[in-house]
């Protein structure tokens, strides 16, 4: 028996204007509408900027099928880094007011230019545990609006994969202390990390599989980064993007995107209040 869900969010972040991100706007789209598999992209602001044109045309066409989320302004990190894996490399973690500045920005010029309001965010680089250990900070978020995130997105080492058993969760149940916010995780490797790793499509496919076989019966939820410019990685025509969707429709696994996954958690906790 089947089950579980895949949330296929894309960091569409490159700046400055890039030929790969054009593609990837073009592309992406046809592919899941072709499926009818919602998607969400997490939008850096000045990305948005440099490509206005090609995402207002994304945002006309197919904003019922993919919901426009955020990414920051300019990619800044939110907390401190020491990665592991990269030889220890080291990310200063931007201070409280730049980081209510790059998410206040990016949610207005969405609001003026595509006319959508963001409520979802992937914090760039992505942490262990989230922003647990920074309540100050997803209070600031949920005064900007905010209601879901992506942020634990590392491990212990700050370093990747994040295990699959580690699943979405509402921080004020973990600790009242927190506002309502819906941390929705990124679990695996980062698509462009793993992709640098691997010789083959066929090993990127590979642990595609094996994660959706797993979250399928163990009825758990992949929650899926991927970006625009490591889509095309052996992959010039996005065939690994299909490879996933079918495999996971094969298996009854439910694509829907982070905001219908938002408002589906959201209408269970009421559910359970009332
Ligand atoms: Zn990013």
């Amino acid at each position: 028996m089947g089950s579980g869900i895949l949330l296929i969010g894309y960091d569409v972040e490159s700046f400055p204007r890039s030929e790969k991100t054009v593609k990837f706007l073009e592309m992406i789209p046809k592919i899941h509408e072709e499926y009818n598999a919602p998607c969400s992209f997490f939008i850096v602001g000045r990305t948005l900027l440099a490509h206005l044109n090609e995402f207002r045309k994304v945002y006309e066409k197919y904003n019922s099928l993919i919901d426009f989320e955020q990414h920051t302004f300019s990619h800044k990190v939110f907390k401190n880094l020491v990665i592991e894996y990269r030889n220890y490399m080291f990310k200063e973690g931007a201070s409280l007011d730049e980081i209510k500045t790059e998410v206040r920005v990016t949610s207005e010029i969405m609001e003026i230019l595509l006319g959508v309001r963001p409520m979802g965010l992937t914090t760039p680089w992505g942490h262990y545990r989230g922003l647990m250990d920074r309540p100050d900070i997803l209070r600031a978020l949920w005064d900007l609006g905010i209601r879901f995130i992506r942020s634990w997105a590392r491990n212990e080492k700050d370093s990747l994969p994040v295990s699959l058993d580690v699943q979405p969760f509402w921080y004020d149940s973990i600790n009242k202390i927190y506002p309502p916010i819906l941390e929705c995780t990124v679990q695996g490797w980062h698509d462009n990390a793993l992709k640098e790793r691997l010789k083959s499509r066929e090993e990127y496919i590979k642990y595609v599989k094996d994660n959706i076989d797993y979250v399928s019966e163990k009825n758990l939820i992949w929650s899926y980064v991927q970006h625009d410019h490591s889509s095309f990685w052996k992959d010039p025509n996005l065939e690994i993007v299909r490879i996933m969707i079918e495999y996971a429709l094969d298996k009854d696994v439910k694509i829907i995107s982070y905001k219908q996954f938002y408002e589906m958690k959201l209408s269970e906790r009421l559910r359970y209040m009332t």
